[in-house]
């Protein structure tokens, strides 16, 4: 792909294509493993910073090509250290990751979509619509900016698709960018959250290699998913279960189970009987996320009260399942997954730095 000023773009490009751009260069075979080594392991943001690579082609490249990483047009921290970032993508669209750090690591949530077609009812993402699939570099540059500003480069990190977008409706370009993100990130420390696209479940269980696997569940009758959750109404409870039970897990692994708990919806007692007898003999863990609430994008809805959301997750723990509840982080800047949605942006995007 070139860029209007016809430079380059290096990232994302598979290794014989790449192999092939070096020798036009007159370059040997092994620099496109050592480039490559440069983009997706050590995260470099320019070819200056390659320094084994000799002068002149460090020069050269600068000339004829570019790293095209989403460029940052904004961040907001929260007191707990969470910071979200806003990044725009070379056609102007933005996109929001987050880094949240945790006792001994951070977390970091990406985005694979520019919005997301499934319209669920409690989320900001939903409300904005369906907007484009992101390319794998895209996915995989908002990975290498969020290590570099933050300072994580050569650290263990854990990485979630809990951003923008539903991952399993941009699925090539996911395993794609799986492929650049499992250089340095082993994929028991990557999970991928769907609203549960049944047919592609399917597909992701057929990869050879999987990220860890969490599913936004969020209802406990078709009719409440379907008035929550329209875009993946076609597939029944039923059929979504059976394809979790048909998933292939690894030796003391879980499918984790997503629930947004909102009031008066989705969070009686009633409810959780019913989860309990839905995930009945699946290997699962619980994750209880108390909705993160925005009046302007969401109204109407609200989290439960504190002792709806304990006596739902008491009910659930009773029937001997492992629940936890997500404390929303980085509330303040509403910059807790799920809370993500970007801004359209019309201006057309400036130009790589040369
Ligand atoms: N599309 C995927 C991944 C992105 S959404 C999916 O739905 O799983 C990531 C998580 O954020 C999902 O579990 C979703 O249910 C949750 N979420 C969305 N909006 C939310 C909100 N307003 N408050 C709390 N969690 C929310
Ligand atoms: Fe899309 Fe996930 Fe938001 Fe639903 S919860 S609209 S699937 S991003």
């Amino acid at each position: 792909m070139t860029n209007r000023f016809s430079r380059r773009n290096l990232m994302g490009v598979p290794a014989a294509e790449l192999g092939a751009f070096l020798a036009s260069l007159g370059e040997p075979p092994y620099r496109a493993k050592q480039l490559q080594h440069w983009i997706c392991r050590r995260l470099a943001a320019s070819f200056e910073d390659m320094s084994d690579l000799p002068k002149g082609l460090r020069t050269q490249l600068q000339s004829l090509a570019y790293l095209a990483d989403p460029v940052v047009l904004d961040v907001h921290r929260a007191s707990d250290g969470t910071a979200k970032y806003a990044l725009q993508l070379e056609d102007g669209l933005v996109v929001e990751a987050v880094a949240m750090p945790m006792e001994g690591h951070t977390t970091l949530c990406l985005s694979s979509q520019a919005g997301c077609a499934v319209g669920c009812r409690f989320c900001v993402t939903g409300a904005l619509g369906s907007g484009r699939n992101l390319r794998a570099h895209e996915i995989f540059g908002q990975f290498r900016v969020l290590m570099r500003e933050e300072g994580l480069v050569g650290k263990g990190v854990n990485v979630v698709f809990m951003g923008m977008g539903e991952p399993l409706l941009n699925l090539s370009h996911l395993v794609e960018a799986l492929n650049f993100l499992s250089e340095t990130v082993s994929l028991r420390r990557i999970t991928l959250s769907t609203a549960g696209v049944v047919p592609k479940l399917y597909a992701l269980a057929k990869l050879p290699r999987r990220p860890n696997l969490a599913v936004s569940l969020n209802a406990t009758t078709d009719e409440k998913r379907a008035y929550l959750m329209p875009g993946v109404a076609r597939w029944s409870l039923a059929e979504l279960i059976g394809a979790l039970k048909a998933y292939p897990l690894e030796a003391g692994r879980r499918i984790t189970i997503e629930y947004v708990l909102i009031s008066g919806i989705n969070d009686s007692l009633w409810d959780a009987r019913r989860l309990v007898q839905l995930l009945l003999g699946l290997r699962v863990k619980v994750n209880l996320i108390p909705l993160n609430p925005d009046p302007r994008f969401l109204p109407g809805l609200v989290p439960p009260s504190e002792s709806v959301i304990n006596a739902f997750a008491a009910h659930l723990a009773a029937a001997n399942l492992n629940v936890t509840v997500r404390w929303s982080k980085g509330l303040e800047v509403a910059a807790a997954c799920g809370q993500l949605r970007g801004q359209l942006r019309v201006q057309a995007p400036s130009p790589p730095a040369p």
